[in-house]
């Protein structure tokens, strides 16, 4: 990619707030800049969205709502078809911005294009299939009738880890079922759903289905959309800590949620273990996304026998990695997306050798422009370490160790998260157990990334409410109506 194809593909971002089909300036023409997190520098400036500005989004969700939910699901189906159409198209130059403001390498953009690309192809699959049942009470004196109706317009707020996948999974399924949204993108990437916005309208989307507000005081902004009687269904992606506070507000109106909060992965190797694939594994579920992923493993519990063993594999591992600006063909390591999250990294790493757990590699921010850290080995974690009760978000992978089965289940256990859980044995018994016993929404046997479409992603315990894609998905935005007629 050579710096002109970047000016180019930038100048051609929306910068407006798109609002009921329109690409208008904020209120005010107030403004604020989105970053490349590897150079620092501006890369565009854009529309900032007041409180004001919200409710006009989401006046024209409402205004949209009606028609949206009497378009036949067929022509539906279409627009999200054809969205997916132009989005494969386009897979180079949206992989790119999101590399830019962002900061994952390029491989990894194209990967996150093709997963949050399905989204929109295996949701106009499920458009036409929303079905509902008919039959006879016990009592034989009545008949009933059980129907599925588009919950309504509903508020997405989304982070920036996964700027296309985090959108295509709620805007997909929505659009399905035949509700309007008003989505608000983290402030500091908003460039790829401000550019995928543009491409659900050449695809045909009516004004005001689905509507953009991105701004740099979400909570400000929200609070007031939430608070909205005329919204039906809040849809976050984030940290338990806001997903909290945002059930709280949602309680007012008894608004549908749904929450894909933190995660705190557990990855399980056993003594038993394919070894080699328990690395390749932990090599996936650890620096995908410079382990800014909310399913990335966050402590690998490992079995005594072959902790030293495992760490070394994965320190080799991890000193060839390269590190760089994620445009450079070959980066495997981008920056973190900002300073907080470097002096994170750092705090937790100091955390854990202050505890006794040894640096095998790694450990120290990259002096320079950009946020960058060292990916990084951390072996002998002791117990009551801030690493393991707390989500890294960075590229540090941090080894403790079990004695046996039971100590595994319940060191892995030991946490309010419940996102996802990676285990590697060869014992089929032992597999089994472990789908039974680990408190996870989710699962990686011998797998170091399992998400897919047309699986259902989502948590238990504190890691989030409902599920995403797979059948279940637009279940999130359909309520059903039963209906009684008497046999006369
Ligand atoms: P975050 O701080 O919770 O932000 C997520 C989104 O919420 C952003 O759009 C943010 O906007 C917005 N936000 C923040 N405070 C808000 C408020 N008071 N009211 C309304 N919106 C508010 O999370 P993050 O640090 O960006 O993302 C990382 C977290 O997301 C991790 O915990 C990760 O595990 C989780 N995550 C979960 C999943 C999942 O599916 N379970 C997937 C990806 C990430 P601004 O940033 O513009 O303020």
């Amino acid at each position: 990619m050579t710096a002109q194809n970047e000016t180019d593909l930038l100048a051609r971002i929306p910068t407006g707030l798109l609002i009921g089909g329109e690409w208008i300036a904020a209120e005010g023409g107030k403004t604020f800049d989105v970053r490349d997190p590897a150079t620092g520098e501006v890369i565009r400036t854009i529309a900032d969205a007041s409180p004001a500005d919200g409710i006009r989004a989401l006046d024209a969700a409402v205004a949209a709502q009606d028609a949206w939910a009497a378009t036949a699901p067929r022509k539906r189906s279409d627009i999200l078809r054809g969205a997916f159409e132009l989005v494969r198209d386009r897979a180079e130059e949206i992989a790119l911005l999101m590399t830019l403001e962002m900061g994952k390498p390029l491989s990894e953009a194209r990967g996150e294009l093709a997963y949050g690309n399905e989204f929109l192809r295996w949701f106009s699959e499920e458009a036409v299939r929303i079905s509902g049942r008919y039959g006879l009470n016990p009592e034989g004196t009545g008949n009933m009738i059980v129907s599925q109706r588009p919950v309504g317009p509903s508020y997405f707020i989304t982070p920036w880890n996964f700027p296309l996948a985090m959108a295509t999974r709620k805007i997909a399924p929505a659009l399905a079922a035949g509700c309007t949204t008003v989505i608000k993108p983290a402030a500091q990437t908003p460039l790829t759903t401000l550019y995928f916005a543009s491409i659900l309208q050449e695809a045909g989307l009516p004004a005001g289905v689905v509507n953009v507000i991105q701004t740099s005081t979400s909570g400000a902004v929200s609070a007031p959309i939430i608070a909205d009687p005329r919204l039906r269904k809040l849809s976050f992606t984030g940290s338990t800590e806001v997903g909290r506070r945002l059930i709280a507000q949602a309680a007012e109106g008894v608004l549908r949620v749904s929450m894909e909060l933190g995660g705190n992965a557990p990855f399980l190797v056993f003594a038993d273990a394919d070894l080699d694939k328990a690395v390749d594994g932990a090599m996936l579920a650890k620096f995908r996304n410079i382990g800014q992923a909310c399913t990335a493993a966050n402590r690998f519990i490992v079995e005594e026998s072959i902790a030293d063993e495992f760490a070394r594999r994965v320190t080799e591992r991890v000193q060839a990695m390269r590190i760089g600006r994620g445009t450079e063909e070959g980066v495997q390591i981008g920056p973190l997306i900002d300073e907080a999250a470097v002096a994170k990294a750092k705090s937790l790493v100091a955390d854990a050798v202050e505890r006794g757990a040894t640096v095998r590699t790694g450990g120290e921010a990259i002096e320079g422009a950009g946020t960058f850290f060292q990916p990084t080995v951390v072996a002998g974690v002791r117990p009551g370490s801030d690493i393991l009760s707390e989500e890294i978000f960075g590229p540090v992978l941090a080894i403790a160790t079990f004695r046996d089965e039971d100590e595994a289940v319940r060191l892995a256990n030991d946490t309010e998260f419940g996102l996802v859980s990676y285990v590697f044995t060869t014992d089929l018994a032992r597999g089994h157990r472990m789908i039974d016993r680990l408190e996870t929404g989710m699962m990686g046997l011998n797998a170091g990334v399992i998400s897919n479409a047309a699986a259902p992603f989502g948590g238990v315990k504190q890691s989030g409410v409902g599920r995403e894609g797979g059948f279940e998905g637009i279940h999130e935005y359909l309520s059903t109506k039963y209906t009684l007629l008497p046999v006369s």
